[in-house]
């Protein structure tokens, strides 16, 4: 399976596709993930793209499409992938095309998470994780059952991405609308555009994109 989870920060691509990884057993690949793991290791990428994540802009095409093409090469993506924050721009969209195309693979669907821009600043503002295994919760609507303590895995420390605050949040809600936006109608003119309803239940969300990918023809692992 090859499917991109395409929609603004705070939709919940980050979610639904840790879920979808475990379910059809395919690779979960994070653009966003792999800058956060660049700057923890002050890497030479690392350095070039905190700033500019900071500011809540886009990173280079350049620099995102060496980094996919190496990504989507390693052998735990034999069996397929779901991309989450990637594409995020037409040029990287056709990227993605050529480097498909070059390995004979053909893109599943895009599925689009529509969530309505006033409620992602307070999703996004209020979210949090365990620094130990990474668990997501939110100040409003997720809280760990004993305060201060990871449910998952007992951890104690927490952690907000810098991005994530109000002021950075609209720079990035800016990013998606001028630049990423468009990929919605390259997609749909390939056929291969599926928009969900994202502002519903988390379990609801996951099973619209199951039933999407039941319809054309995907079967979990
Ligand atoms: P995310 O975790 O997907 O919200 O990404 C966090 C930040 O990483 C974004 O605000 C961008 O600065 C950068 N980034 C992630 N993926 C891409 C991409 N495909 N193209 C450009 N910049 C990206």
């Amino acid at each position: 399976m090859e499917l991109i989870l395409l929609g603004p920060p705070g939709a919940g691509k980050g979610t639904q596709s840790k879920f979808l990884e475990t379910r059809y057993g395919v690779a979960q690949i994070s653009t966003g993930d792999m800058l956060r793991a660049e700057v923890k290791a002050g890497s030479p990428i690392g350095l070039e793209a905190k700033s500019i994540m900071d500011a809540g802009g886009l990173v280079s095409d350049e620099l995102i499409i060496r980094m996919i093409g190496e990504r989507i090469s390693r052998p735990d993506c034999a069996k397929g992938f779901i991309l989450d924050g990637f594409p995020r721009t037409v040029p990287q969209a056709e990227a993605l095309d050529k480097l498909l195309h070059e390995t004979a693979v053909d893109l599943d669907a895009v599925i689009e998470l529509k969530v309505d821009e006033t409620v992602l600043v307070e999703r996004i503002s209020g979210r949090f994780t365990c620094a130990k295994c990474g668990t997501g919760y939110h100040d409003s609507f997720k809280q760990p059952k004993q305060a201060g303590v990871c449910d998952i895995c007992g951890g104690t420390e927490f952690v907000r991405r810098p991005d994530d605050k109000a002021e950075t949040v609209h720079a990035r809600l800016e990013a998606y609308n001028a630049q990423t936006a468009p990929i919605l109608p390259y997609y749909k003119a390939k056929g291969r555009l599926y928009s969900v309803d994202g502002m519903a239940e988390m379990d609801d969300v996951q099973a619209q994109i199951e039933a999407v990918l039941r319809q054309i023809g995907v079967a979990a692992g």
